[in-house]
């Protein structure tokens, strides 16, 4: 700014006007500041990137005629005459009428004599406030106001504002336009310009000052564009740069493993499989085992839908990691889902071997260990040393292997069911939980479908391999909505009933049905008891001839694993249960999912509920029950009825629910998303991406752009700013 003690020379930069206090403005006193600090607005740089919501171009108003007795509205009208006169008690009274062009509109205000000089004959005025009736007359008592007069032009831009700062969008216009003619030339120093010179050439961007001036105060809504354009790439462009960074940087400081591809035992688990590969897992498989033979630590994500056999590619990396005699490990979210995987993983692992020269037969068979937190203390001393001896060979769990006396003889491929619960630290947690020098290499899972986009956002410091096939001989789904209310009690619903008895007819043609309670966000207690109501009433009532059986997370092991068994021999017809079917349960005659409640799950949760059927030669079907309370929860229950690609319904996903949903806990520092969006911006992204990459290519610890430099350490937290900038 003009009255900066920095060196009045150089322009200003992020950090600096990040160091200067909203209060520095002539307009923020005490009271405004603390409002401004509600809306997260303390310093000049929050301040200038706090954007407008949308704009009111004045060539478009909203006229008088069209606005609604009791409902707020903003309009532009002009004076057309003023006065005050003197009312009972000595208080003055100011009527003002005011008009559009078309009609007319009466202002009154009480004990604010100077209204009558702010609203002179002429003058023009936007008007926030809500319209009322009185004599027939429209108007309007105590309006926000604000003078339009020549300082603004055409294109007035409306801020995010809420009632409780007490800061109306009038202020920040205020605010904001004071903090640019002392930030600009001809009063100020002027931006720093971050972008490299080609850069805004190729592009045909504008610098930041005149985004800044375009995005804030317009001339026109084509300025706004432009404007708009070269700060979206702005931001996602320093996104980009951190992560190609990061990726580069591990690339450089990490020595990994060189694994030998196609040893004995990933051959033998191959040749046992009784089915072939699909395309998408051979090239998977191939990508991952070509990261696994450099000497560079693999850090891949795997994505593919439910069902794709993410496993078996996740089998295969580990496999490779014990034919070199070393070690792997799986982590998983949850424990049932750690379970489940230990469960799959050893039935498809049967009887192996590894060579073991110190037997008597030369080899002794592969040992894999489940270890969470409900492994015993026993059993979890000998897994552990057992572990450090590097005689167990496979190791799934759940955060439980991050745990302190954890350790691995030589750990060399670790993969990771992520799901989004695990953030970048817990993934580098697990890797240095060996005694070896070298680094393990890492593979990321996750059963949620992303737009490519969006996962070069969200996991952009990753190579990336999609299982995009699912395996053959798969039957489409049936998806089908029934419009009643979840809870079976007051169940008059003729379309329920023809629900239940087209299921009663799958069943009596020899196939299985899930029933999934609904989802009870409170605690898991209630959910298990609304599964125990579920089960009794289905028992007695709608399903009162099948066999019905019961699966909650509250249930010991043994319980649900006999349950289970019992279900996928056939001995049950029915299996009532909670969400923990979501993952990993797998038994191809049952044909019939139905989800109660289904407007209180997430596209994502019922896309991986509904993924266990559809899995054997006969047609399956899935029932959505459930009121959709809200438009969202319509969409969902529409999309889920329209689609069965996952990658379509993340696309939906992100559009509903906004980039929150994705970016969630792999967010790390400072939010730097404030006008790109994933969902609207996505060519952005990709060409931010391509940008990142030359410049990195041509400038790998960005020496020669310093000011680029400085920004991202604005933005990054201090441990990654150490590691990308300083290292
Ligand atoms: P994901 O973890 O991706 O949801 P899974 O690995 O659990 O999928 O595999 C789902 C099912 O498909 C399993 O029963 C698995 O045995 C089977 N499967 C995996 N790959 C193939 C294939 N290439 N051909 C036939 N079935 C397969
Ligand atoms: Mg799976």
């Amino acid at each position: 700014m003009s009255d900066a003690k920095t060196d009045p020379s150089e322009p200003i930069s992020l950090r600096e006007l990040d160091g200067w206090s909203v209060t520095r403005l002539k307009g923020v006193g005490d009271k405004k500041a603390k409002g401004l600090a509600k809306a997260e607005i303390e310093s000049l740089f929050d301040l200038l990137t706090f954007y407008p919501r949308r704009y009111l171009d004045r060539t478009k108003e909203a006229k008088i005629a069209d606005m609604v007795e009791g409902e707020e509205a903003t309009v532009l009208v002009t004076v057309k005459s003023s006065n005050s006169r003197r009312i009972r008690g000595g208080r003055v009274m100011v009527n003002v009428t005011v008009t559009d062009g078309q009609s007319d509109l009466e202002l009154t205000f009480f004990n604010q004599a100077w209204r009558e000089r702010q609203l002179g004959v002429g003058r023009q005025a936007m008007l926030h406030g809500k319209l009322s009736y009185f004599r027939g007359k429209r108007q309007m008592a105590n309006p926000v106001i604000d003078l339009v007069g020549n300082k603004t032009g055409r294109i007035i831009p409306v801020y995010p504002q809420s009632e409780k700062s007490g800061i109306h969008s009038w202020d920040l216009v205020e605010f904001v336009e004071e903090a640019l003619r002392r930030s600009l030339p001809p009063v100020g120093r002027g931006f720093v310009e971050p972008l490299p010179m080609d850069l805004l050439d190729r592009h045909d961007f504008i610098d930041r000052g005149a985004a800044m001036q375009g995005i804030h105060s317009p001339e026109s809504m084509a300025e706004v564009s432009e404007a708009r354009r070269r700060l979206v790439f702005e931001e996602l462009f320093r996104m980009q740069v951190t992560l190609v960074l990061r990726k580069r940087m591990m690339e450089a400081t990490e020595v990994g493993l060189e694994h030998t591809a196609n040893g004995p035992l990933v051959e033998r688990f191959r040749d046992a499989l009784p089915f072939p590969l699909t395309g998408a897992q051979e090239r998977s498989i191939n990508e991952i085992v070509a990261d696994l033979q450099r000497p560079i630590p693999m850090h891949r994500l795997l994505q593919g839908d439910v069902g794709a056999g993410k496993t078996l590619v996740a089998v295969a990396a580990m496999l490779t990691a014990v034919d070199g005699g070393h070690q792997a490990a799986l982590m998983a979210p949850t424990e049932v889902l750690a379970e489940q995987h230990a469960a799959g993983i050893r039935q498809l692992l049967g009887d192996l071997t590894v060579p073991d020269p110190a037997t008597l037969m030369g080899d002794r068979p592969l040992k894999i260990e489940l270890l969470t937190n409900r492994t015993s203390t026993p059993d979890r001393k000998r897994i552990l040393s057992e572990m450090l001896l590097g005689q167990t060979d496979l190791v799934i769990g759940t955060h439980a292997l991050i745990q302190d006396n954890v350790q691995f003889d030589s750990l060399g491929v670790v993969v990771i069911d992520e799901q989004h619960r695990f953030g970048v630290e817990q993934r580098a947690a697990l890797g240095e939980k060996t005694r070896g020098e070298l680094l393990p290499d890492v593979l990321v899972m996750t059963a949620t479908p992303i737009p490519r986009t969006a996962a070069m956002t969200v996991y952009g410091d990753l190579d990336v391999s999609v299982l995009d096939e699912l395996p053959p001989g798969r039957t489409p789904i049936v998806t089908k909505w029934v419009q009643a209310a979840g809870s079976l009690e007051d169940d008059t619903s003729l379309d329920l009933e023809a629900m239940w008895t087209e299921i009663r007819g799958q069943v009596a043609q020899g196939r299985q049905v899930y029933v999934v309670c609904p989802l009870i966000d409170e605690s898991e207690k209630l959910e298990v008891a609304s599964a125990e109501t579920t089960f009794e009433r289905l028992a007695a009532v709608e399903l009162d001839e099948l066999r019905l059986g019961l699966l909650h997370g509250r249930m010991h092991s043994n319980d649900k694993d006999e349950t289970m068994t019992r279900f996928r021999d056939g001995g049950l017809d029915v299996l009532v249960a909670t969400t923990v079917i979501e993952v990993g349960v797998d038994v191809p005659n049952a044909t019939v999912m139905v989800i109660l409640d289904a407007d209180r799950f997430g596209i994502a949760q019922l896309h991986q509920l509904r993924g266990r059927v559809g899995r054997g030669e006969h047609a399956s079907t899935c029932w959505l029950v459930g009121e959709a309370t809200t438009p969202d929860g319509e969409s969902r229950l529409e999309a889920l009825v329209e689609s069965t690609d996952g990658f379509e319904l993340a696309e939906v996903d992100l559009e509903l629910r906004g980039e929150g949903s994705i970016m969630g806990e792999r967010q790390k520092g400072r939010n730097d998303l404030k006008l790109a969006s994933l969902r609207r911006d996505k060519d952005v992204v990709v060409a931010a991406r391509k940008e990142a990459v030359a410049l990195i290519d041509a400038d790998p610890d960005l020496s020669a752009h310093p000011d680029l430099a400085a920004e991202l350490e604005l933005f990054l937290d201090e441990e990654d700013a150490e590691f990308l900038l300083k290292g």
